[in-house]
């Protein structure tokens, strides 16, 4: 059936079905793969753990000028887990349907992006096109459960700091429209509780400032806040997700007894906050605890969010867009709404930005059915090929 089938669309398809899947991805035969294809193409690859079994796979493509900083092209191994029984077909099977949709986890988060960093890299290698930079083409573990044993401690090693890295790629998402859409920063998350405390009692009496009093006070202050966000994203057709804030309570904790009134109540929630507007999101949480007599607890935050330039005049933004242009590709300027593990390497200074190229695609990750057409995989090796060719070529 696959006798004529694309040969990029044959390893993509391949890689699908890998199961890396959390909380057990297979890294040993992603780690297998990759070896195999780098020795076809004859790419140096080498293994790496910045964690002890979480390996790192580096293809790296030298440049004519390999002491000039490089290009990273990055991406993730693991996926993110599947209920089957929701599925079409079975998520791990790289189905290609009669109109070219091929299912499976990750076929948008973001294996398409790994196979089309190697693909395209390897027609240009195979046509005889050397580019200025060096490039390295780097598959790291452990992204969807936070990075904490993949990119977050790689790229403070040295391991890493070898590469000298000067412009990564990462993902980005999907869009039903016309257009790609590039990301520039991402939104930093805040997740907390707001613990209520309050005099204790039984629950038959009239028992003055309880803890419920305050949940109450705190539940309003968050869900005004959230439909304030929500108008402020509807009455702005320029802004995305990425430039407001969102919040949503996400627990509810009590103890004790039906007749009891606690001492203590617990309100968990997730705060997404855009880039520039960390300090004041955090000023407000903490007028929010003095004016409702709450205390923010297991606080978990993170302060600087890189920005990385996107001034028509940086070489990095300039070259990216001028490669789009010339391939016809509108595309968009974003904040990305959640985390990807390009806030570690903007963390470090690094210019960063997230591109998967899929328009004409409804975004489906995480999500059940989750697919990718063939002809937008395809085509998407050719938009990322004019804008490695186009970043790798940077002068200096
Ligand atoms: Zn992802």
């Amino acid at each position: 059936m696959n006798a004529e089938e694309h040969r990029s669309t044959k390893v993509f398809r391949d890689y699908l079905k890998i199961k890396s899947v959390q909380p057990e991805p297979d890294y040993g035969s992603i780690v297998k793969f990759l070896e195999e294809y780098a020795k076809t193409c004859e790419f140096p690859c080498r293994v790496h753990e910045a964690v002890p079994g979480f390996p790192i796979v580096i293809m790296t493509i030298e440049g004519s000028n390999p002491s000039l900083p490089s290009i990273l092209l990055n991406s993730h191994t693991d996926v993110v887990p599947v209920f089957p029984d929701q599925w079409k077909y079975d998520p791990f099977s790289a189905t290609k349907d009669e109109e070219g949709n091929i299912y499976a986890r990750g076929s948008q988060d973001m294996k398409c992006v790994g196979i089309q960093h190697l693909e395209a890299m390897r027609e240009l290698t195979a046509e005889g096109v050397r580019l200025l930079r060096t490039v390295h083409i780097s598959f790291v573990p452990d992204e969807e459960v936070g990075g904490k044993k993949g990119m977050k401690p790689w790229c403070q090693q040295e391991d890493f700091k070898s590469l000298n890295v000067g412009f990564a790629m990462d993902e980005g998402l999907a869009n039903p429209g016309d257009e790609m859409r590039v990301f520039y920063s991402e939104r930093t998350a805040r997740w907390a509780s707001f613990v209520a405390h309050g005099n204790p009692g039984h629950g038959s009496g009239f028992i003055p400032d309880t803890a419920g009093y305050k949940v109450q006070k705190i539940l309003g202050k968050l869900l005004e806040f959230r439909d304030q966000q929500e108008a402020r994203l509807k009455s702005d057709s320029k802004l995305t997700v990425g430039d407001v804030n969102t919040a949503n309570i996400t627990s509810l904790k009590m103890r004790v007894q039906p007749n009891v009134v606690p001492d203590r109540l617990e309100v968990g929630f997730d705060i997404r906050v855009t880039p520039s507007e960390i300090t004041q999101v955090d000023e407000m949480l903490d007028s929010w605890c003095s004016e409702c007599d709450v205390s923010l607890e297991a606080f978990h935050k993170q302060n600087e969010m890189g920005i990385t330039s996107t001034d028509p005049e940086d070489k990095w933004w300039k070259a990216f867009t001028t490669a789009l242009n010339n391939c016809n590709v509108a595309y968009t300027k974003e904040i990305f709404p959640a985390g990807t593990d390009s806030r570690y390497l903007r963390q470090l200074g690094l210019p960063a930005l997230g591109f998967s190229p899929m328009n004409h695609t409804p975004i489906l990750l995480h999500d059940h059915n989750e697919f990718l057409n063939e002809r937008i995989f395809l085509d998407g090796i050719q938009t990322m090929r004019a804008v490695i060719e186009s970043v790798a070529n940077v002068e200096n």
